[in-house]
């Protein structure tokens, strides 16, 4: 198999036109040329993004200093806590499935995330291939699980994220980031040249390694972070050998709340700009024990820590080969949920069903 050199990877692929190198998605319905200077205008008067957390980073080199230490991880690849060992840079894929190759299902204005990331021009969502916790119930299993999607070099990413500022969207919104690190910091490191200023989303699953995390201080303005389980047998049979999940979730919880704190709202946006916000999704049974999520969130961190109580479970993909987890959740299930966070004395939670 052909060996991938980093230099050159990048080098071949940021040779392309920046507009050639759009999904078409992205452009559908905008004009970008003619908002250009609209969105110019935008961004300079809008102080909230005008200081991104990466910004300081890149004029220093050190944005791409460690965009190329995480590159080198994928040699015999540690970046999640998998730790599979596979050889990325070789084009193996690991369990993951991921390999050296970048590979994005997506780029888009969505309005689907937490109203405080979507505003009124919508949150600016790059939708990455693969996954590395590989749940049976996942509602994207077309593009975690099954691949869907395309192959694209770094100087396409930072392209996409230039162009989702230029359509106005309010921040960059990275899901299923976690495999795709090291490309991530380096297109940002290009795009931060090129005049990127959106406040960049992390939007994991939570099941991440503080010593990646460490590389991310700096980089990352707000953390939008799964709790998925507080058990570990339930983490290891829903998302297949994460049984460590709960463990290394909380050690996550802890870094990331350490770098960006309790989220803040801009009072005359209502967005967010900076800081951690979790979700957790109610799953049928209590399987995921909702109890211990809740009651570690209101034990570890700030009371009023941001948590969104899910309600939308939906059985998908190999969901159905679970009985126990093969059905939507009750009103009294999420209700017992939402009294537990209160008893808690959690006072920042965003709640659905009820
Ligand atoms: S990111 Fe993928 S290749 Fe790397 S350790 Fe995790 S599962 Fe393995």
């Amino acid at each position: 198999m052909q060996k991938l050199n980093r230099r050159n990877f990048i080098r071949s692929l940021t040779a392309l036109p920046a507009m050639a190198m759009a999904p078409a998605m992205l452009l559908q319905g905008r004009n970008p040329a003619s908002s250009l200077a609209e969105n110019k205008a935008r961004i300079k008067n809008d102080p909230m993004e005008t200081a991104p957390n990466y910004l300081s980073l890149h004029k220093r080199g050190e944005l791409k200093i460690r965009g190329e230490i995480l590159w080198e991880k994928m040699r015999s690849c540690n970046l999640c806590p998998r730790d599979c060992g596979t050889d990325r840079i070789s084009l193996q894929r690991g369990d993951c499935r991921a390999s050296a190759e970048l590979e994005i299902s997506s780029a888009s204005a969505h309005f689907g995330e937490e109203a405080e990331l979507v505003g009124s021009r919508g949150s600016g969502t790059i939708f990455f291939t693969n996954c590395s916790l590989l749940c049976v119930f996942c509602i994207n299993y077309e593009i975690s699980h099954l691949g869907q999607g395309r192959t694209y070099g770094i100087g396409h990413l930072a392209n996409m994220m230039l162009l989702l500022q230029r359509n106005g969207c309010h921040n960059i919104n990275l899901v299923t980031p976690s495999h795709y690190v090291p490309h991530i910091l380096l297109a940002l490191d290009q795009a931060a040249a090129r005049g990127l200023r959106l406040p960049v989303v992390y939007n994991t699953c939570g099941w991440e390694k503080t010593d990646v995390l460490e590389l991310l201080d700096g980089v990352v303005d707000i953390y939008l972070a799964d709790f998925k389980y507080a058990d570990a047998q339930a983490a290891g049979k829903y998302s297949p050998g994460a049984h460590c999940y709960p463990e290394v979730t909380e050690k996550a919880m802890i870094e990331m709340h350490r770098q960006v704190g309790v989220a803040e709202t801009d009072p005359e946006t209502n967005l967010i700009y900076k800081g951690l916000m979790i979700r957790h999704l109610v799953m049928p049974g209590n399987v995921a024990r909702s109890d211990r999520v809740v009651r570690w969130i209101a034990n570890n961190l700030p009371k009023n820590t941001y948590l969104n109580i899910m309600s939308q479970y939906t059985p998908m993909y190999k969901a159905f080969n679970y009985p126990e987890i093969s059905r939507h959740i009750t009103r009294s299930e999420y209700n017992n949920v939402v009294s537990t966070a209160r008893r808690a004395g959690l006072t920042n939670l965003r709640l659905q069903m009820q």
